[in-house]
């Protein structure tokens, strides 16, 4: 089966760190972080439903206005998640520049502002001025986003300020084995769905009725085929405490792909946790533990413009367990 997820790092790993996420079977992509987006096109940009800001230092924020400029004329709202603050850094965008002449205009924001405790949303709409309007609040769960092919999750994490980071799961897919069905001489209908989804749900008592005779979950293993979903992860700017990384590690979890940041290599372990950024054997060692596949090094301080290979061979020597 293809894969479901299209990604890629918007920029160099020295500039600001962004990744694009397409949805391969959808016309859709999600966006993490929104630093510098001059590297994507418009219509790329069109294609963003979401976008997951980690936090709103100027290297992960500053695109935000690109993105709201090309998107001024679009009828599908942009849902923007992110830590304590972010709703006020919308607003604040929004603030800065006049809106008088886009009252025709359809496009709307919805902000998801999340705290260890709650998810508060917030919407802006160019009819009115991109006046705030509060739409409530729900508990935080844990789970950002729901979709039927996937979902995102988020941990709050620091780094002196609030901070999130990120995880996209696809759903795994179940697949009926026609061949199988027939062999067994069970007919299509709709008595699968059903069962289905208690293969989903893992419900090993469950009871699958058909044409009036009952069958166990057992007996019907052969007939399904399973394959597992994509797991990709993006974790910035972090406070190399030991809560941070418990966290990120949970949250990764055996991820893909895991984009991630070496700010600083291991000699400069003081500095790190002085300027709350990983190192590139940090985030290895996260890598690792949490039986990540494939690592990405990224957003790396530009004083090793010089020399990236020193970084990512010390954050892949730690991914590999080489020391
Ligand atoms: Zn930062
Ligand atoms: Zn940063």
């Amino acid at each position: 089966m293809k894969p479901t997820f299209h990604h890629r790092m918007v920029n160099g790993p020295f500039e600001d760190p962004v990744v694009y996420l397409r949805l391969l079977r959808e016309k859709k992509a999600l966006l993490f972080d929104a630093g510098d987006v001059s590297a994507l096109s418009a219509g790329e940009i069109h294609k963003i439903t979401d976008v997951f800001v980690t936090h709103t230092h100027i290297d992960h924020f500053i695109g935000f206005d690109r993105l709201l400029r090309v998107m001024l004329r679009r009828e599908r709202p942009l849902r923007v998640y992110g830590p304590e603050g972010i709703t006020g850094s919308v607003e604040g965008k929004l603030r800065g520049y006049a809106w008088n002449l886009i009252e025709e205009y359809p496009v709307s924001l919805v902000v998801h502002e999340v705290t260890d405790a709650s998810v508060s949303v917030a919407s802006f709409s160019a009819r009115d001025g991109f006046r705030k309007r509060l739409m409530g609040d729900t508990e935080w769960t844990g789970v950002l986003l729901n979709d039927p092919l996937f979902s995102v999750r988020a941990a709050c994490l620091s780094h002196d300020i609030a901070v999130l980071g990120f995880c996209i799961e696809e759903n795994m897919h179940i697949n009926i084995d026609k061949a199988a069905l027939a062999g067994r001489g069970l007919p299509v209908g709709p008595w699968l769905s059903g069962f289905k989804q208690a293969v989903r749900e893992g419900r090993d008592d469950f009871m699958a009725v058909v044409e009036g005779r009952e069958y166990p979950m057992g007996e019907l293993r052969d007939i399904v085929r399973i394959t597992e979903g994509q797991k990709v992860s993006y974790v910035m700017d972090v406070t190399p405490s030991r809560e941070n990384m418990e966290k990120v590690v949970e949250l990764v979890r055996g991820s893909h792909v895991l984009y991630i940041e070496t700010y600083f290599l291991d000699e400069e372990r003081e500095r790190a946790f002085q300027r709350n950024h990983l190192t590139a054997r940090m985030a290895g060692e996260i890598a690792r533990e949490a039986g990540v596949k494939e690592l990405v090094p990224m957003h790396i301080s530009p004083k090793y413009r010089g020399s990236p290979e020193m970084i990512t061979g010390e954050a892949l020597r730690a991914f590999r367990g080489g020391g």
